[in-house]
Formats: structure tokens, sequence, C-alpha cells
């Protein structure tokens, strides 16, 4: 052993003892023929000295070391000098007065610093990702994210969950990207996908009778690389079987519950038992079906108020069914010509065609509107009752295709929220969206996509909807919802062939093409199948959210960058003709 002691735990009872650590240069400085160094490992930080009763040898090593060095150190834990004591350190009492010094490994001068939370250049952190994960930030995330996997592995195993393992190498699991396809040497033209998920393995799980499965699982999705997304990201999926809906969401609910109570007791769920909202209510309220509970700014329709209301611009809009909504950004009626206009501009991001204000000044008066004047003063007051304005109160409206006019606001009242500092960071709202609909028009290719997946179960009264009017149906899907984002998805399952082949056929998938693709899990379905259903909360979002991070790639080790890349490994990269050959693979420029 290279050491007796982490460098992270020394303290005043360790006075007189004779310790060896080994770790890394993090600072240095000299004083006046005194060298201090602070030692650091995982584990924390000591500091090191050496003084004129150090002998030569070992101070003039130690003299020599550079930052990031990796060096041995033998010496004496004796008390700091009154005064000299960092009551910031946990080993701030002591210092370890050098005997030996050993140099390990030196070290080039690292392109970026690591004993200082500095801002740096994101490329940089990645090429150099293991200088980067030295960092105590970086530390914390990797040690915080750990901690929920053993909860979450702890959590189960004492539930009667058992973790199996499924492969990598498989074939076709849609979850709605594109495949990550491996070819296959043994079988020339003839591929491996990597799934996008367990799904299909974990209800053949079920099928097989393991009642109750988890794994932390990888997926692969090959997306665009829109917002921060991962190629491959990790899910803790999970599976039961004799279980309806509320069984599934009723454990998920207690596991995150305990789990953040554990993790992170600094952070306060916002209520228990968590929201439950229907997808149509979650739309209505938030324009948005992943929505942050943590503040109010709720959308309010005002299309019926709109509606013979004179004015060109609504009536218009109406006429196309299109939809009339508001927000009221509380306190905002100063807000300057040159804002409204950012706003303007941000909401045709979304697709709006504009943004129609009305501002009610904080000391009363005259409303400066963009509206007010074609509409009856009765309309206008219904308007502003309808947004529960007030003085001060600046009231947001767009009118435009309903999937226009929910995008923009929902994207706006997040903007707003942000700048008006309404979200609590420390506050964890997690919500259940139920009640989506069972699948949702493709107008491109004009058929029904599922809105969750393939083997989502719809409710049992709407079946019969499947053959008349399939967009009222509704699925048995439950979304957990965490601060603005989707966090975890899961559903209750068909069980039944005849069942399922009737979905297949719905979203245009033909007989033999179902069967070639998901014969296996039509074939098993005729073997006994428990009823189940299951969730797939997402870790890397989780982690993010919980570890108070900006995006997944801050909880990852060794993430790819926002074009699906590793820079550290310079990952993908061409490879050698004769492996292409073996793989019966030809390269053609397009
Ligand atoms: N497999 C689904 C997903 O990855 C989750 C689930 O239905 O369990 O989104």
């Amino acid at each position: 052993m290279y050491k007796s002691h982490t460098c992270g735990e020394l303290r005043r009872e360790h006075v007189g003892q004779i310790v060896q650590l080994a770790g890394w240069v993090h600072r240095r400085r000299d004083h006046g023929g005194v060298a201090f160094l602070d030692l650091r490992d995982r584990f924390g930080l000591v500091q090191v000295v050496a003084d004129p009763s150090t002998p030569a040898e070992a101070r003039q090593t130690l003299e020599a070391t550079r930052m990031e060095w990796v060096i041995q150190v033998e010496g004496l834990v004796r008390p700091r000098l009154p005064g000299a004591e960092n009551p910031n350190l946990p080993t701030g009492e002591i210092e370890v007065l050098a005997q030996k010094v050993k140099v390990l490994n030196p070290a080039r001068t690292p392109p970026f610093l690591i004993n200082k939370e500095e801002e740096t250049d994101e490329h940089m952190r990645l090429r150099y990702r293991y200088l980067d994960l030295r960092r105590e930030r970086m530390r914390r995330n990797l040690e915080l994210r750990h901690k929920v996997v053993k909860f979450i592995r702890d959590y189960l195993s004492e539930r009667g969950f058992i973790e199996v393992e499924t492969p990598i190498l498989f074939k076709t699991t849609p979850e709605g990207a594109r495949d990550y396809l491996v070819p296959s040497r043994v079988h020339p033209g003839q591929f491996y996908a990597l799934p996008q998920s367990p799904q299909q393995l974990k209800q053949l799980l079920m099928v097989a009778g393991v009642e109750r499965y988890f794994q932390i699982a990888r997926c692969f999705r090959d997306e665009d690389q829109r917002g921060d997304r991962q190629p491959e990201f990790t899910q803790l999926d999970l599976e039961m079987s004799f279980v309806e809906r509320e069984d599934v969401m009723r454990l998920a609910e207690d596991l995150f519950t305990r789990l953040v109570a554990e993790v992170t007791p600094h952070k306060r769920l916002l209520a228990s038992p968590w929201p439950r909202l229907t997808y149509q209510e979650a739309m209505a309220r938030f324009g948005k079906d992943n929505p942050d509970l943590r503040y109010g700014l709720e959308l309010k329709d005002l299309t019926d108020l709109a509606m013979g209301s004179g004015f060109k611009v609504f009536e218009s809009v109406l006429a196309e069914g299109g939809h009339v909504r508001g927000i009221n950004a509380k306190g905002c009626a100063d807000y300057s010509r040159k804002q409204l206009d950012e706003l303007t501009e941000y909401v045709k991001k979304f697709g709006a065609k504009g943004l129609a204000y009305h501002a009610l000044p904080k000391e009363g008066g005259e409303a400066r509107s963009s509206f007010a004047r074609f509409l009856t003063p009765e309309r206008v007051s219904a308007i502003e009752q309808r947004l529960e304005a007030e003085a001060g109160d600046l009231l947001l409206i767009v009118a435009d295709r309903p999937a226009v006019v929910f995008e923009s606001l929902a994207r706006l009242r997040v903007l707003l929220a942000e700048r008006l500092k309404l979200a609590d960071p420390n506050v964890l709202a997690f919500c259940w969206v139920v009640d989506f609909p069972f699948v949702t028009w493709n107008e491109e290719e004009k058929r029904w996509d599922p809105s969750h997946h393939l083997f989502t179960a719809p409710m049992p009264e709407d079946i019969p909807l499947l053959d008349v009017d399939p967009g009222r149906a509704r699925g048995q899907q439950y979304d957990l919802v965490l601060n603005n984002y989707e966090v975890g998805g899961g559903s209750i399952r068909i069980h039944d062939r005849q069942l399922q082949e009737k979905v297949f056929s719905l979203i245009g998938l033909q007989p033999e093409v179902a069967r070639e693709r998901f014969g296996h899990m039509l074939e098993a379905f005729e073997y006994g199948t428990p009823p189940h259903g299951g969730i797939a909360p997402g870790i890397d979002r989780i982690c993010m959210i919980l570890a108070d991070e900006p995006n997944i790639r801050e909880v990852i080790a060794f993430p790819k960058n926002q074009v699906a890349r590793d820079v550290m490994a310079d990952a993908p990269s061409p490879v050698e003709e004769q492996q292409l050959k073996e793989l019966h693979i030809k390269i053609v420029d397009d």
C-alpha cells in the first residue's frame, strides 16, 4: 500500500503519528524557507510542510514538485500553529511534517487549473476529461451519481426486484429515434441494432416469470443532437407483473421521495403526494406536458373572449380553428418597448406571428396596450379579470394555431420565470402526467404514431375507439415530470397478441413487417403472459437536477459533445480497410 491514510481523514487525534500519504500536488507555496504543499486525493486535502527540520533530500524533492505531480509523502502529523488553522478544511487543524518524499509520476502543466472552479471552455474539459474529473465539482457529481444508483439498487433489491442484464447487441427496440446499427461479420449484410431501451427484453422477462425486474440500463438513440441529448444515456429500467398503473406510480413515487431525503436532504419536495395532471390539464395550464410546477404564471384561455370581438387579428385566427391564450407576467408592466420587442422575437422562434401585450401601470391609469383600442372596454376588462391582472402587471397574449400558442406561451412562461427568479433551485416539483392520447396524427406521413411506444396499452374503456376515432383514445401511460423536464415515462403494456396486432396495424405496420420485426413478442404473448407494466426514469437527467447542473454532460463521466463526438478519444473515427472488408462494408461518398 502506498498510503496509511487518505488525504481527507487526518484530524487532531492523529497528532504524533507517522503517516504515509499519496496523491496529487494541489497547490504549493514557499514562505521563507518553509515549503507548504496541499496534497489531494479523492477523499480530501491535507497540508504537507517541509521546514528546516525536514531532511534535505525530502525538502528538495518537495520543492521540485509542480502542480498535479503524483507524490508519496511520509511524515509526522502535528497541530498547526495557533491562528494558522483552516476551519473550512476538514483537515484544517493539522499538518504533516514531511520526512520522506517520493515522486511517483511528474505531470505536464495541465491545460486548465484543477485547483480552482473557473470557467473553462467545454471542448477543453472534454478533450482532457480525465483532468476535468479531478476537479471538485466533477468529483462531487460522480459521487452523487453513485449514491443515486446505489440507493435505487438497494431500495429495489429490498422489495423483491432483481437486476437482470439484457443484450446490447439486439434487434431494433424502437422508442421513436433512429437505431445505431452494428454490422455482423459472421452474417454478411446483416446488422444488430443497439437497443433504444430494453423495452422488449424487459417485457419478455415478464413472460419469463421474473415479476420484478430492474436494470441500470444504457440506451442508444441516434437522434439529431438538439439541446442536451446524448447518443447513449442511462435509465433505471423497471418492469413489474400483475400491476396496474397505480402500483407502478406508487412505487416510483416512494422510491424517489426516499432517494431525495437520503441523497439530497437539502432539497425539499414541493408536494407529497405528487400532484397529478391529465395531459389536457397540463397543456391548458402550462402549454406543455412536462411543466415546472414551482411557480404560477399559468396560461389562461381567452378564446371565448376573443370570439366575436371584431378584432381582425383574433378573428382570423379563430376562423381557422386557432386559439387565443395569455399569461400574466406579474409586476412587469414597466417593460420597455425594446423588452417587449425581444419577447416578441422570442415567441416568433416558435412559430408565433406576434405577441399582443397589455400593461397596467403600477400607479394606475390608462393601460399601455397593443389591442385594447380594438375591443370594447367590457371585453378588455373581462380579459384582465381572466388573467387576474392587477396594477403593475403585464399581460402577454398569443393568437395562433393551438400547437404554436401552447409552445410559445410555455417557453415564454419559463423565460419569464428565469428572469423573475421564480424557480427555487432547492425545490423539487415532481408530478405525474397521465391520460395521454393513445396515438397522435402524423400529418407528414398521414398515419397515427404511438404517443409513448408500440407496446403501451390503451385504456380498457377506450379500446372500442381504436376502430372509430383513434385520436380520442387514451393510453395507460404515465410521465414522471420534475422541474420542467420529463424525467421518465412508463405504461401498462399490451399482453395480448390480438390487441398488439391491432395496434401495429393502427399505426400502419404491415402484418409481414410486424411479424418480421416483432414476431418474437407476438409469439411470446401466446405462451401465458402476465399483465405487466413499468417505467424508465432517466438517471442522467435526475442526477443533473439533484446536482444543480445545467446539462447532463456534467453528470456523465465521459460524455459525447453536442455533435455526438467523443473529443478525448476522437470517436467516431475511420477504421482500417481490412476491418470494413471483414464486415462486408464499402464506404460510398454521396
Ligand atoms: N421504454 C420506455 C422508454 O424508454 C419506458 C417504459 O415504457 O418503460 O421511454
